[in-house]
């Protein structure tokens, strides 16, 4: 089944999306399931290359495409890209805050440099985007996609740093749906599950033959794909879901249902038991 099964191709033509960390991943799956749906997109992340390959792909499916590097830590960059998305696509209606950085390590390892980092790219990169957008998506009456994580609302061996990032990050999108309701503006959370091949199962499902007994540990008995994440970003940013605003969309085939140790015991080849003891 493809988005075009169950939405129309022309759902958000007329359109534009902004997907911070668009070049790779989930955030290209999403940005191409808007496309499929007719949105202009408009994609940032900090490698040009990589934005140029993504933009190639979306163009493929038929949307008018404007990608430029920034990097979210540097707001008025991110403004700028904005700005010129805005000349060429006209202005944002949905923007999905999606750039993010991640690597397991433990709390007593992890360089102060390091935790900062992260809290800088996923929580105060996703504030960056939404304060810069914010002029358009008040003209548009647009809504706000933040792209979270189960460990945003549950603890994780070696996600400390990540935790705190989206766990702020779910905090900021419920403030904001309840500052900017009054301009019309939803703001709501996509928490995906472990999903396929993508650089945040590499890094944190290292572990040998992890993925396929993962994916026999999900309830659902399989791992996400991108197109899982991008069928919900187009439900919440379309009409159907036009009073939904404050929430956390938990996609993950019911994975968190289980715990985060049997997780961390799959995908690490570890889990809490592996501690020093005294
Ligand atoms: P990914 O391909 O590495 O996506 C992250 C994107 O963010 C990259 O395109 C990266 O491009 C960009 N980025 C990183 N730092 C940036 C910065 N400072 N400024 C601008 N862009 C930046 O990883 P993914 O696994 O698909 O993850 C995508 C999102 O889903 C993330 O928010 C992640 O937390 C979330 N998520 C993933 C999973 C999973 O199973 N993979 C599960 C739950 C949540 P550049 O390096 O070129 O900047």
């Amino acid at each position: 089944m493809t988005i075009n099964d169950v939405f129309p191709k022309d759902l958000l033509r007329g359109k534009t999306v902004f997907v911070t960390g668009g070049g790779s991943g989930i955030n290209l799956g999403i940005a191409k399931n808007f496309a499929a749906v007719g949105a202009s997109l408009a994609i940032c992340g900090r490698t040009q290359e990589r934005l140029d390959g993504a933009a190639a792909e979306l163009r493929a499916l038929g949307a008018s495409v404007f990608a430029e590097a920034a990097d979210v830590r540097d707001y008025a960059a991110l403004e700028g890209v904005m700005q010129r998305a805005k000349a060429t696509l006209g202005p944002i209606h949905v923007l999905v805050c999606g750039a993010a950085g991640n690597f397991p390590a433990t709390a007593e390892a992890i360089t102060p440099n390091g935790f900062k980092a992260v809290v800088e790219i996923d929580l105060l990169g996703s504030f960056h985007a939404a304060r810069a957008a914010f002029p358009q998506l008040n003209e548009t009456r647009g809504s706000i996609i933040f792209i979270s994580a189960g460990q945003a609302f549950q603890a994780y061996p070696y996600q400390a740093h990540v935790g705190a990032a989206k766990a702020g990050v779910d905090m900021l999108m419920k403030d904001l749906a309840v500052d900017w309701g009054k301009y019309g503006i939803r703001a709501n959370s996509i928490a995906p599950g472990p999903i396929d091949d993508t650089e945040g199962m590499r890094r944190l499902a290292p572990a040998e033959g992890a993925k396929a007994k993962l994916a026999a540990a999900v309830p659902l008995r399989r791992l996400g794909t991108v197109d899982d994440i991008g069928a919900v970003a187009v439900f919440l940013a379309s009409p159907l879901a036009s009073y939904v605003t404050g929430t956390v969309l938990v996609a993950d085939g019911g994975q968190n249902l289980l715990g985060s140790g049997l997780w961390a015991a799959i995908a690490m080849g570890g889990g809490p038991s592996d501690s020093p003891r005294r």
